[in-house]
């Protein structure tokens, strides 16, 4: 078993339990790394699963990135794409529905693109998910070509 960040051999009983409380296998140091992203942003581990899923797939992505207004989740720079993995599915309130909305202005006026994903669907279907995250980046950027 090895690390799913730098490759490095690790012990199987650690690769359990960052597999069970991460979502993917990782080494002590790179463990300690995620962890500390986690406390600071409040990142879903599912997030964490296609953060690596995506990096595997070569989609370069970046973790926890400050878009000048706040941090999201997952970071497709060279597409200014940003994905927000969603955990809590409960009513909004009107003052947090017009706040989405202002925020969704201010990414599209700076050109970003922004998708929330639902954490169930990296859950059940991981490999479809960065597929069609793939093919968006794909569409994006054909867009930017274009412009
Ligand atoms: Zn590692």
């Amino acid at each position: 078993m090895t690390c799913n960040d730098c490759n490095t051999p690790i012990d199987p009983e650690l690769g359990y339990h960052t597999t069970k409380s991460l979502g993917v296998a990782l080494c002590d140091r790179h463990r300690r790394l995620v962890e500390k992203v986690i406390e600071e942003n409040n990142t879903p581990k599912e997030a964490i699963q296609l953060f690596y899923a995506l990096k595997d797939a070569g989609a370069h992505p970046m973790l926890e990135w400050w878009d000048g207004q706040k941090s999201v989740d997952i970071a497709i720079s060279r597409v200014k794409l940003n994905i927000d993995v969603e955990t809590a599915f409960h009513n909004i309130t009107h003052e947090q529905a017009i706040h989405d909305l202002e925020e969704a202005m201010h990414s599209f006026k700076n050109g970003f693109t922004n998708i929330r994903i639902p954490h169930v669907a990296i859950t059940h279907y991981l490999d479809d998910t960065v597929k069609y995250i793939l093919g968006i980046i794909q569409g994006l950027k054909a867009n930017l070509k274009v412009i």
